[in-house]
């Protein structure tokens, strides 16, 4: 058929997801998903939520949880920025802080919604590359340029870059906004939040889908200076004002309240994620140091994308990367320590 329209529809490449398989009995180590349930206290906000007030539009103040974020994490409630997801979020920080005409500089080996977000926007950018061992080394960082942005702990390689390290990347880039995306850190390592202070070209991004196993809900937030996060809201403002829903704001107030509850969980993905590299190291793997509630893995004798494609066939889903640099690695998730036992003998009968 003559499609007359057709140049003027804006296409792009997408993100893709890892998968979501639609079938029951799986093991699901392949998106970095809490393997536990939210709080309790989240199931009862659910069991007695009113139905009736979704039939108001939602406060597009999201006070009470600004109120208690801002109680864990030291800052100011207007130094808050709510959204859909830490993905809503950085993408509008994309859309707000990087408007140069230099280039936004990221790692090669990052979070590969990074570029997606470049050519939706136009933004121009450089991967920078890690070293061997896939660490981000600062110094490249320090030539011009129009924004950074650093997961930090990486994905997908779960590697932490010190507090200090960090500090001297806002430090030599004080002309531009530095964003931190801190999806991880709750499994490891120093938030960048204590910098807020000190100084406001920085932007600390965080989730509730990781460490509060809260996926389902879509919230996440950024943390900066007043001004920045006016910004942000009039971004935001002008194309939904209202985008963080009624029940998800009221289930996320209930998971910041249980800390006790998110401290035990975490605790446990971190001893099963050492566990997990202690027993894979007997079975020949090599992994990358993570900080994450997964692992960076390869096997020098077994090539990756054997071993997810068997794993596949048993049921358990890790992530496998066809990319340069990065083919023969497995991303796992961490899972219960249940999982994991099964992960490492499923392995066994793969490879032995
Ligand atoms: N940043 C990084 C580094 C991630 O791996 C993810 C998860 N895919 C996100 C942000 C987005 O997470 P969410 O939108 O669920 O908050």
């Amino acid at each position: 058929m003559n499609k007359p329209w057709i140049d003027k529809i804006r296409k792009i490449k997408p993100y893709v997801p890892g998968e979501q398989p639609d079938i029951g009995d799986i093991i699901k180590l392949n998106t970095n998903e809490s393997p536990y349930p939210p709080s309790p206290m989240v199931k009862n906000i659910i069991d007695e939520y009113d139905a009736d007030k979704l039939r108001l539009y939602p406060s597009f103040k999201c006070d009470e949880l600004k109120t208690v974020l801002s109680e864990i994490h030291n800052v100011n409630k207007n130094n808050i920025f709510l959204g859909n997801g830490s993905d809503e979020v950085i993408a509008l920080c994309f859309q707000t802080f990087f408007n140069s005409d230099k280039p936004l500089f990221f790692p090669d080996i990052t979070y590969s919604f990074y570029d997606v977000w470049c050519d939706l926007y136009n933004i121009q950018y450089k991967r920078i590359k890690v070293d061997d061992s896939f660490k981000i080394v600062k110094e490249d960082y320090f030539g011009e340029n129009g924004g950074i942005v650093i997961a930090n702990p990486n994905a997908p390689t779960g590697r932490y870059m010190s507090l200090e390290e960090i500090e001297e990347i806002i430090n030599r880039n004080l002309d531009v906004i530095v964003v931190i995306d801190e999806a991880y850190i709750d499994f490891g390592g120093e938030s960048a939040v204590s910098l807020l202070d000190k100084y406001d070209n920085l932007a600390v991004v965080r989730t509730f889908s990781k460490s509060r196993a809260l996926a389902g809900i879509r919230v996440g937030y950024v943390m900066c200076c007043e001004e920045l996060a006016g910004y942000l809201e009039a971004v935001k403002n002008s194309f939904n004002s209202y985008t963080l829903n009624s029940l998800s704001q009221a289930i996320a107030v209930a998971s910041v309240k249980d800390n006790c509850y998110f401290e035990n969980c975490r605790n446990k993905i971190i001893n099963t994620r050492e566990k997990t590299i202690l027993e894979l190291s007997k079975l020949g793997f090599q992994t990358i140091p993570s900080m994450a509630n997964f692992i960076f893995t390869t096997n020098p004798s077994i090539k990756a994308s054997f071993i997810f494609e068997e794993l596949k066939k048993v049921n358990i889903f890790v992530r496998y990367f066809d990319k340069p640099r990065i083919d023969e690695y497995l991303r796992i998730t961490i899972g219960t320590d249940d999982e994991m036992e099964k992960l490492v003998s499923a392995i066994k009968k793969i490879i032995l």
